[in-house]
């Protein structure tokens, strides 16, 4: 297979170099040429089957020319070492939980995938290890740095902002060890991604070594994603409430619910989609008016959705080949305030003893207040709600349950490396790090 940019102005690579490079040169997102759709068979048996073996035909549909068949299936059975269950939540709706692998949120299927893809391409290549930069707020190092963890021939480095994590979050990623270093920046998370941006600019540093990003916008964390919602339906046929079938996604930078898109492409018997956001409501905008404005975003409570300018929205205008009618006929949107979502969470504790996190509460308010009466609903609940324990407890009144693997974080031992606000600082640690190895 093929992948071209969605700015068109870049030339189009095979899947190795669109997972290596991660953004296209002319700094569109790779998009693959088709989208191949998959046998009316597979619809019909796939209640029979297992999330890994679903996983597999599906990914065969979208890697099968480029990787062999048993190195395929070995980086899905991997990637997927937990379950996604469907759970009912109200006589309608029902939860999709993502949150049962490592790091308790669904960015653990890409970054876990992405891992084991990249550690295969990079041992057909002898250019040696393969060093990953990523910056973070918070989740996404989590996510990466747990599903890259051990991976060998891969160096990992996530540079966050110095006190300005969640101490649970900064946990998930400084007491790992191994391949993971991280570096708390004297700066603000948009320091810390200008200094990886700089580092992937530095002639030098780039002459020296292999480095990659392994940001969401990357083809290896997106498609995996789509895997799911296969399961999902699966799920619900074998519950029998698979007919008319409304997803409803809370979205930030619109890669999860692209994946979705993708799958429904694919042949998935999706009838709709709702894409639920916070105040950051560009897209929800788009929607009601035809006309797509970014605009800086604002901080809330569902803050791994404070989004102002959705990456994955160049890669839904490409699904659609631009035509807004199409994208209204299938997607509809929402939106709420802090206020509403802790009101949310409440109801749904109180009435459906459903403990939702503050992401989870946009999705399922959206259904709960769209779904038509011969329609059944799924949201992705996108995180373990304990791991916004404190938002959470001011909510509910209580502490959240942590769960086992949750708590075994904080009793790890802390390790990082501080450094200023200084590419010069970053690049001659990077290269002292080459002479160490
Ligand atoms: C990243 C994230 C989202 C948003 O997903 P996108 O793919 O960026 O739309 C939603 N919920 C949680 C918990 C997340 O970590």
């Amino acid at each position: 297979m093929k992948y071209y940019s969605t700015n068109h102005e870049a030339p189009e690579v095979s899947l190795r170099e669109a997972v290596i490079k991660g953004l296209a040169p002319d700094k569109g997102l790779y998009m693959p040429f088709s989208i191949p759709t998959l046998p009316e068979q597979f619809f019909e048996q796939i209640d029979k089957k297992s999330f890994q073996e679903i996983a597999f035909t599906v990914a065969t549909a979208l890697f099968g020319e480029d990787i062999e068949s048993g190195v395929l299936r070995t980086i899905v059975d991997d990637a997927l070492n937990f379950d996604v269950p469907a759970v009912k939540v109200t006589d309608k709706i029902y939860a999709l939980e993502l949150f049962h692998g490592p790091t308790l949120a669904f960015k653990d299927v890409g970054a876990r995938f992405m891992a084991r893809l990249l550690r295969h391409f990079i041992h057909t290549d002898e250019r040696g290890k393969v060093n990953v930069l990523v910056a973070t707020s918070g989740d996404t190092g989590s996510a990466v740095a747990n599903g890259f963890l051990g991976v060998k021939g891969i160096q990992v480095y996530v540079l966050y902002p110095n006190e300005k994590v969640s101490q649970l979050q900064e946990m998930q990623f400084t007491t790992l060890g191994d391949n993971i270093t991280a570096i708390a920046v004297n700066g603000t998370f948009d320091d810390c991604q200008s200094l990886v941006k700089k580092a992937f600019m530095d002639a030098e540093l780039n002459k020296r070594m292999k480095l990659t990003s392994a940001n969401s916008i990357n083809l290896a964390r997106l498609l995996p994603q789509s895997f799911y919602y296969f399961y999902a339906y699966a799920q619900m046929k074998r519950l029998g409430v698979a007919n008319r079938l409304v997803v409803c996604v809370p979205s930030g930078n619109f890669g999860n619910i692209a994946a979705g898109l993708i799958a429904w492409k694919m042949g998935l018997p999706i009838h709709r989609f709702i894409a639920a956001n916070n105040r950051n409501d560009v897209f929800f905008k788009y929607l009601q008016t035809g006309h797509y404005e970014p605009r800086p975003s604002v901080a809330t409570i569902a803050n791994a959705m404070d989004v102002g300018d959705p990456s994955n929205f160049a890669r839904i205008l490409a699904l659609f080949d631009n035509d807004y009618n199409a994208i209204k006929s299938l997607i509809s949107g929402a939106s709420y305030t802090d206020e509403e979502i802790k009101k949310t969470i409440q109801t749904a504790f109180r009435e459906h003893d459903y403990l939702l996190d503050p992401h989870g509460a946009c999705a399922y308010q959206a259904l709960a207040e769209q779904l038509k009466t011969d329609e059944t609903g799924l949201f992705l609940e996108t995180a373990h709600p304990a791991k916004f324990r404190d938002t959470i407890s001011g909510i509910i009144g209580k502490e959240p349950e942590i769960p086992v693997r949750l708590q075994a974080f904080m009793n790890g031992k802390k390790e990082c490396l501080y450094l200023d606000n200084n590419f010069e600082q970053l690049k001659s640690f990077l290269l002292n790090e080459l002479v160490r190895a």
